[in-house]
């Protein structure tokens, strides 16, 4: 089946081996591994796609161990970089009691910072049928060189161009710096997915409003996607605009239901490209990615919650 090519960054995720405590308080600490785009990819090999992911990670314990999950989990790591000198990425992440997410990251430099245009596997990104990748990135030299290289040479050969800016202020140098950062691959996109708080940080206005979400749009788009948590998504393409509901289950851990979903979402582009120009079919698409959004949350990590396609097609039929 056609391939989609991740890019950016993989890392280790601490996160505290109890729910609901601040990262000061955490007495114990799981490794989860992660990486938004890193994420994605194990999403797609997960649900039968054709997944490759590209990025750099230490020549450590941590890096190998990253990169032989991702081949386990069926991910093309040809694209897969070890650096000699720099560590693998670490992140201390906790859902505290309050609702809201605090991150602690460890990147001084971290190795995914490092890679460099020269060690980009081209042929990798010009077979693909979709690019896909985030902002942490762009963040940082010689990474963003090599990011904006692996845009062009996707473009260049007609892939398609899928974002998502996940945003991490932290790592950024100022709130600014981020929105600008963030905006400035913006209109490079031919389908770019954000959630409700990154809407309402990006336009400083209230993201359940349309208008304010249009206020996002390029003409260069084919498909921008809003997503809510439990409440599923919302879309917008030149033509038509609606909402797609979510799904109840058991919320055990939200990390990574964002990535779950945009890979879902991404395999069934993959298999048809022009989904976006017939409203039902992108319905469908989007129940089956808020469905696979959903099952990621019932349990802890992101890669060990990834849904396969049958258990994703129950929970739609169950819900009907
Ligand atoms: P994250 O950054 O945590 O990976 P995100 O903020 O990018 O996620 P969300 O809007 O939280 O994205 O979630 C993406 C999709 O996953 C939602 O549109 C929804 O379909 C599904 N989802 C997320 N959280 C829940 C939940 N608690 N219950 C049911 N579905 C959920």
């Amino acid at each position: 089946s056609p391939m989609i090519v991740s890019f950016g960054e993989m890392l280790i995720d601490f996160v505290p081996d109890v729910a609901g405590v601040s990262l000061a308080e955490s007495y114990a600490f799981i490794k989860a591994p992660g990486g938004a785009p890193a994420n994605v990819a194990c999403a797609i090999a997960k649900l039968g796609g054709n997944a490759a992911f590209i990025g750099k990670v230490g020549d450590d314990e941590f890096g190998h161990m990253l990169a032989d999950l991702l081949k386990k989990s069926g991910v093309n790591s040809d694209g897969i970089c070890f650096d000699k000198d720099a560590r693998t990425a670490l992140a201390f992440v906790t859902l505290k009691a309050d609702g809201q997410r605090e991150f602690m990251f460890y990147r001084s430099p971290s190795a995914d910072m490092l890679l460099k245009e020269s060690e980009l596997k081209l042929d990798l990104i010009k077979q693909a049928k979709i690019f896909h990748y985030g902002s942490i990135s762009l963040i940082s030299e010689p990474c963003k060189s090599a990011h904006m290289a692996a845009m062009k040479a996707a473009k260049q050969a007609g892939v398609l161009l899928s974002y998502d800016p996940n945003v991490r202020l932290p790592l950024w140098p100022s709130p600014e710096a981020a929105r600008d950062g963030i905006k400035s691959i913006w209109d490079q996109a031919d389908f770019v997915k954000v959630s409700d708080d990154e809407v309402e940080f990006l336009t400083k206005g209230d993201p359940k409003k349309d208008d304010v979400v249009m206020s996002l749009w390029n003409d260069n788009f084919k498909l921008l996607i809003v997503t809510d948590g439990p409440e599923g998504c919302r879309y917008f393409t030149k033509k038509f605009k609606g909402k797609v509901n979510g799904y109840k289950v058991k919320t055990i851990d939200t990390t990574g239901a964002g990535d779950a979903f945009v890979g879902a979402f991404l395999q069934a582009v993959a298999k048809d490209p022009n989904l976006f120009n017939d409203e039902n079919k992108l319905k469908e698409a989007l129940m089956f990615a808020n469905a696979c959004g959903a099952i990621s949350t019932t349990q802890k990590g992101a890669i060990p919650s990834l849904p396969d396609k049958a258990q994703a097609e129950n929970l739609i039929k169950e819900a009907k």
